[in-house]
């Protein structure tokens, strides 16, 4: 027997909520997720919110809607470690049921969390969202994104479901499932893969932001991108075997066809041109070559010096006693502040 076949229909859920300078968005979400869940009196929330090293006020607004809300609790890292960190940290503190991580700026939908726990009532551990389209991204975002997941899904494994983003609902096991996996560079979408369970999707179109902006600018989405595939595929490591064999084959077959050439005309000195686009390609490709290997070996290293994923700089508490009661709310290793109530 499941979790959720329990006699009482009570679903503790955690909403784990990275924030990094939203100061103007909190009090938008927390109210519409209370109107949303105003007429179901049967789940329980508590909202672990994860101050990702704010420069704003995030965290003062945070620590004054706790004083008249028990159901929140801040998780205050020591700075800004990235959504990916955040949402680890979000993880390892949330103690509901189910748990769903979720963006503050109403991009993800909380009206959608009703059905997504009706679809975990049907018995499944992961209840995908997935964006109908991506309208409210520009042409860039989309167009990039759409090549990443075709990239992903044809060197990685797991595939990544596309057009899904980190919000979905996860079952108590499978965040059981992730907080055991070790490794300290989290690639959020691709553990979530990984993990698998029973998975089940619902559809939604993703609004615009309700307040501020985006923080992902290119050039972090792209080393996300980098993050994944390195995490999850060594395809770009060996893919530098094949080239350098048909390289090789082709400069065999070029060296046979020049040494029958001096043979039947003789000697034939010109051939400056040649030589420098052979010499320059080939520096390029030896470049590109190491450049994919360093990427590799500098996320090794990185990795072997075992560093936490976050650290803590305090958590407080809310008061809600009926989240409190359940077990495995403690913050393991990566954790050096003690919670304060
Ligand atoms: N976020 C975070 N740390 C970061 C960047 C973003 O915690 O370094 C949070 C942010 O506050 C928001 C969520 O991650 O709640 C999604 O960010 P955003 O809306 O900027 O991303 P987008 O929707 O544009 O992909
Ligand atoms: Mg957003």
């Amino acid at each position: 027997m499941t979790s959720r076949e329990t006699f009482d229909s009570t679903v503790r859920l955690s909403l784990v909520v990275p924030v990094f300078n939203e100061e103007e968005a909190i009090s938008l979400f927390v109210d519409r997720v209370t109107q949303v869940f105003s007429i179901l009196p049967e789940v329980v929330i508590e909202f672990v919110f994860i101050n990702d090293g704010s420069r704003d006020h995030t965290l003062d607004v945070l620590l004054r809607l706790q004083q008249h809300d028990a159901r929140v609790r801040v998780i205050d890292l020591s700075r800004n470690f990235g959504k990916e960190a955040a949402l680890s940290a979000g993880l390892q503190a949330a103690r509901g049921q189910v748990v769903v991580p979720i963006d503050v700026d109403l991009q993800d939908p909380p009206e959608l969390i009703p059905t997504m726990i009706a679809k975990w009532r049907e018995g499944f551990e992961v209840v995908l969202a997935h964006r109908r389209h991506r309208g409210s991204d520009t042409w860039a975002k989309r167009s990039s994104a759409s090549w990443f997941y075709r990239i992903h899904n044809m060197i990685a494994s797991p595939r990544l479901p596309e057009n899904v983003g980190d919000f979905r609902l996860v079952d108590r096991c499978v965040v059981d499932a992730l907080k055991a996996l070790p490794e300290s560079r989290r690639f959020m979408k691709g553990l979530f893969a990984w993990v698998g369970f029973r998975t089940a999707s619902v559809h939604y179109t993703r609004p615009e932001r309700s307040a501020g902006s985006s923080k992902f600018n290119g050039w972090r989405l792209w080393n996300l991108a980098l993050e994944d595939v390195t995490s999850f595929s060594t395809s770009p490591l060996r893919v530098w075997t094949y080239i350098g064999l048909a390289v090789s084959a082709l400069s065999f077959m070029f060296g046979l066809y020049i040494a029958l050439k001096v043979i039947i005309h003789g000697v034939d000195v010109p051939g400056y041109a040649s030589i420098i686009v052979a010499v320059t390609l080939l520096g390029g490709l030896q470049l590109v070559g190491i450049g994919v290997i360093g990427e590799y070996l500098g996320r090794t290293y990185i990795e072997s010096k075992r560093r936490p994923v976050f650290l803590v700089r305090q958590i407080y508490e809310g008061g809600d006693a009926d989240m409190a009661s359940n077990a495995g709310a403690e913050l393991p290793a990566p954790v050096l502040a003690a919670p304060r109530a």
